[in-house]
């Protein structure tokens, strides 16, 4: 309990550590709480954000809009695969047409 990560090096080190013993650095605990601040930070921004955003767009909440884009993303991935595969659509749909038509035609 309480290891945290040395930013200089990349390896852990207890809480109570007053250096790194990998590397030295006697600001690592300094470090790493500036940056999980930092970070904290961030994700507020990122949440402030998406709130705005989902406002704008006129969503009633950032789950909707959330949801609206994994849709939008999900439609993306389908009209990618039918591009990726035109030419085996294609192809498939020829075959499918010349069985009818020879169907069709050998009564
Ligand atoms: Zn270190």
């Amino acid at each position: 309990m309480g290891l945290i990560k040395c930013l200089d090096c990349d390896r852990h080190v207890s809480l109570n550590a007053d250096h790194c013993p990998h590397c030295g650095n006697k600001r690592f605990r300094e470090q790493y709480f500036e940056r999980q601040k930092r970070w904290e930070e961030e994700e507020i921004r990122k949440k402030e954000n998406d709130i705005q955003k989902a406002k704008e767009l006129k969503f009633s909440s950032v789950e909707e809009m959330k949801k609206a884009e994994k849709t939008k993303e999900k439609n993306l991935e389908i009209f990618e695969w039918v591009v990726d595969n035109s030419t085996n659509i294609v192809i498939t749909l020829a075959i499918i047409i010349f069985l009818l038509w020879k169907f069709a035609f050998s009564r």
